[in-house]
């Protein structure tokens, strides 16, 4: 009928917008190198902030003793203790708790956000068994991931540049979140001295590097989407005086604010930025990361139903509802193997109470994921590409025996959604050609527990 044409009509224009022609991706990574170059020139010289994390030592395998880590920024807030035993043993213990940060908590006022933490380790501390032991006069030592931008000064001091993923507190902003953290410890007086602040990128990194010296990068794929990767002291004029004696210094990307006239933006995408709590921030990520892409998917189908009447003569009104559909749903739609997509008429019935669908419109909708999935594990891959050329690992030479490189790479989209997982390592491969044969990406888990457990070590005040 002629409605149906009018659902074809508007999924292959999105689909025709959504490309990402290889040469198209080789120019957003031209873009991010360009980017990549001009944020490590000057502080504010790019939409890519190229922090400088002050983490120029990666944890080598020779750390020992307890350690905590605070990890906040991802779905879950967590505290976590690691017991490490050096390079024999390696991590000997590791446990940890995790909670869900009740969401007033996630736009009120800071003051609440960090006495929920400092009170969170509290009870993770009391409730520590006999066999848990710190060395008689030792303070207890905490690595802080802390997975938003933030200006640091030290390795254990940062100011918060500006909160994302569904975060926003104004009060923090400006503000030095290892002492809000440590003031709402000290109210509850719990001595915990907080030896690293870090991102769950960085975390990454170091954790990467401890269990593989060949790591170079860390690259997040869960909620948000970004990237670390170890950077020659030489090639980041904004050090200025401050030469670390290893001569790298670990920079944290924030990636997700990339932006580049390449992208492939649609429509729906520009709707998605304007009503989000941060318009015209974090491009790169609205495109690429688990919470942005079934809210995408949403958009596409609800203006299909509302246009085209794809659904019928009504729009159903759970399709109205920003965020319905998460990254989750749409992973498990589009990995639906049975012949007659048994899993997406239950996702349809479920989540948006579409009690009738038929197998053409079952079908659309895994192509309207497929579609967006495979633009963000695209655009993605093309961002790991601009970090293996910078570094100039993407040479090819005869002869001469070439360094691998790993990326680590951690999170629950690259973790559980295999086709985007698959589609990011075969674009990788797409656009690295040869080279591909060096390079490697390795998921990482629990680089934001794990890898701050290992810095606060790595930085630890009785070294
Ligand atoms: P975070 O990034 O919040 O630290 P995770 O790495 O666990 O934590 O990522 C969680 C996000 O990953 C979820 O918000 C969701 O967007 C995405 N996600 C989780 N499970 C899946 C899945 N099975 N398929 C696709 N995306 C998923
Ligand atoms: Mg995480």
């Amino acid at each position: 009928s002629g409605k149906w044409s009018k659902v074809m009509d508007l999924l292959n224009e999105f689909e025709e917008k959504c490309g990402t022609p290889t040469s198209q991706l080789s120019q957003v990574a031209e873009a991010m190198r360009v980017e990549m170059d001009a944020g490590l020139a000057a502080e504010g010289g790019s939409k890519l902030k190229m922090l400088i994390t002050y983490v120029d030592n990666l944890p080598t395998g020779d750390e020992k003793g307890l350690f905590y880590a605070l990890d906040l920024g991802g779905t879950n807030f967590r505290v976590l203790r690691a017991l490490l035993g050096g390079k024999e043993k390696g991590i000997v213990k590791r446990e940890s708790e995790e909670l869900s940060i009740p969401p007033h908590l996630m736009v009120g006022n800071s003051r609440a956000l960090f006495d929920f933490m400092a009170s969170a380790l509290a009870k993770f501390i009391a409730t520590e068994g006999e066999d848990i032991e710190l060395p008689p006069g030792r303070q207890r030592e905490l690595g802080f991931t802390f997975s938003f931008p933030i200006r640091q000064i030290s390795i254990a001091s940062g100011t918060l540049i500006k909160w994302s993923k569904g975060f926003s507190i104004e009060d923090t902003v400006g503000e030095d979140v290892v002492t809000k953290l440590t003031n709402a410890m000290g109210r509850i007086g719990l001595d915990v001295r907080v030896s690293a602040l870090i991102n769950d990128t960085v975390g990454t990194l170091a954790k990467g590097r401890y269990s593989n010296p060949d790591v170079i990068a860390a690259v997040i794929l869960g909620t948000g989407t970004n990237a670390a990767y170890v950077e020659r002291a030489s090639a980041i004029p904004k050090l200025q005086d401050l030469l670390p004696k290893s001569g790298e210094m670990v920079i944290n990307m924030e990636w997700g604010n990339f932006l580049s006239s390449h992208l492939p933006l649609t429509e729906y995408d520009q709707s998605l930025d304007a009503d989000s709590l941060n318009p015209g921030e974090q491009i790169y990520e609205k495109l690429i990361s688990g919470m942005y892409l079934g809210e995408i998917v949403r958009r596409v189908l609800y203006r299909m139903a509302k246009e085209a009447a794809l659904f019928g003569d009504i729009v159903p009104p759970k399709l109205k509802i920003p965020f319905i559909i998460r990254s989750q749903d749409m992973s498990a739609m589009h990995h639906d193997m049975s012949s007659d997509l048994e899993v997406v008429d239950k996702r349809l019935k479920n989540i948006l109470e579409i009690t009738e669908s038929s197998l053409k419109i079952r079908r659309l909708v895994v192509k309207v994921c497929d579609i967006v999935a495979t633009r963000g594990a695209r655009l993605a891959a093309s961002g790991i590409f601009a970090i293996v050329k910078k570094l100039g690992r993407d040479a090819v030479e005869d002869g001469e025996k070439l360094q691998k490189s790993v990326i680590a790479v951690d999170g629950a989209l690259f973790e559980h959604y295999t086709k985007f997982r698959n589609c990011l390592e075969s674009t990788l491969q797409e656009l690295l050609g040869e080279a591909y044969k060096n390079i490697s990406v390795e998921l990482s888990n629990d680089g934001s527990g794990i890898g701050a457990a290992l810095l606060a070590a790595s930085h630890s005040q009785y070294l």
